[in-house]
């Protein structure tokens, strides 16, 4: 690590949530975007990314706050660094609660529209995305197994909780770098067989690139991103940040030859030529670098021409568009 803060590991018992804020919003990057989506932003990371939006420079938080609103006031998700550094810096430790799962559920429910809640409404394709972001929400695995079995459990007794059987579709965002554990495994394999939906549960992994100030032997962890196929029937996408350069794309490709083994020897007891030939069917997507509507302007159009030009998927940031990347949004 490049840096000297001290990171906040969270400790949750399997049966509680230490997270940051649950919000409703549009899901605002990647394939996803502009669906209807409950974030639950868990409390801590095992990164800081310092390097974003500062040129490769160091972001360090001098002043804390107490609540949402304090964190809106100082700027920090558009000021440089992690947007969401008040999810896990120490700094910003008064803001983490501790909640049952059940309530948590409950909280979910209660802020669903009522078109997406009521089991009588005849929308054709109320489809709703649960969001379990960060930080990084697979530090908390254990709780998020717990959550999948409490949401079957749910569905499976009461036609109240109609919509919460057959949705939401789960997004997991990642940075990559956390090995899926068993736990984990078992309960996302009982969540996607309880629904004839195809692909319930998606993987969002956002590796870091030199942007982020991070060191690429901690950021890249083809070990653990692989661990991520593991149940055969999920769904997963990379999301980079780049700011449009041709070096920055180059990045991009190695950091995916990385993760997939395809720079590795066929032979290689990982499983890697396996994982290599699953390359084609990963979606990859770009977003620009940037947390203002200014930034934006500057780096998106680059990483849009980029992207036509190299064949990747360009993602916008539609929060950033909408609500100018506020708490809450
Ligand atoms: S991995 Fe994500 S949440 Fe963690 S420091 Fe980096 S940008 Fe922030």
């Amino acid at each position: 690590m490049a840096h000297n803060v001290i990171q906040l590991q969270p400790k949750p018992p399997a049966a509680k949530i230490q997270y940051t804020e649950l919000f409703y919003s549009l899901e605002g990057e990647g394939p996803l975007v502009g669906m209807p989506t409950v974030f639950l932003r868990f409390f801590g990371c095992n990164l800081t990314c310092a390097g974003f939006g500062m040129n490769g420079g160091k972001k360090e938080h001098t002043v804390g706050a107490n609540t949402l609103e304090e964190v809106d006031a100082l700027g920090i998700t558009s000021t440089g660094g992690c947007d969401s550094a008040y999810s896990w810096h120490p700094l910003f430790k008064n803001l983490r609660k501790t909640d049952t799962i059940e309530s948590i559920i409950e909280k979910i429910y209660e802020l669903l529209p009522a078109n997406l809640r009521n089991p009588q409404t005849t929308m054709p394709d109320p489809t709703w995305v649960l969001s379990l972001t960060g930080g990084e929400p697979l530090l908390h695995q254990k709780a998020i197994a717990a959550m999948l079995h409490k949401l079957v459990d749910l569905g499976n007794a009461s036609t109240d909780w109609l919509r919460m059987r057959d949705l939401p579709r789960i997004l997991i965002e990642t940075n990559g770098t956390q090995v899926l554990q068993i736990e984990l495994v078992e309960a996302i394999t009982r969540y996607q067989g309880r629904s004839t939906q195809v692909e319930p549960v998606v993987f969002s992994v956002s590796p870091k690139l030199s942007n982020s100030g991070e060191d690429p032997s901690v950021a890249l962890n083809p070990r653990a991103f692989r661990s991520l196929f593991a149940t055969e029937q999920e769904s997963i996408y990379l999301k980079y940040v780049s700011d449009g350069s041709i070096e920055s794309f180059e990045e991009i490709q190695r950091a995916t030859e990385i993760l997939f083994g395809s720079n590795e020897e066929p032979t290689s007891e990982t499983g890697a030529e396996i994982i290599a030939s699953m390359l084609g069917w990963v979606p990859i997507y770009v977003m620009p670098e940037g947390s203002t509507v200014e930034q934006l302007r500057v780096t998106a159009p680059k990483v849009a021409k980029m992207c036509m030009q190299r064949g990747f998927n360009y993602s916008p940031r539609l929060h950033v568009d909408l609500f100018g990347n506020a708490v809450g949004t």
